[in-house]
């Protein structure tokens, strides 16, 4: 199971999905949607919609 690097929450697939497109698909260190949130300056409902918008390109990293 996997955890925030930042504030030690477990992380969905969705977030670790998030954070290997956001900063490096080949990373090992990943970061909740809060944390992201922080890190890129946006808010979550646009996280959130990151997401659907991957999901729908068929990408794997999302479910
Ligand atoms: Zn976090």
């Amino acid at each position: 199971m996997s955890e925030c690097k930042n504030c030690k929450k477990t992380l969905t697939p969705n977030e670790i999905g998030l954070t290997k497109k956001l900063i490096n698909r080949g990373s090992t260190e990943f970061y909740c949607m809060d944390c992201l949130a922080d890190i890129f300056k946006c808010d979550k409902p646009l996280l959130e919609k990151k997401i659907e918008q991957f999901r729908k390109q068929g990408c794997v990293l999302f479910v």
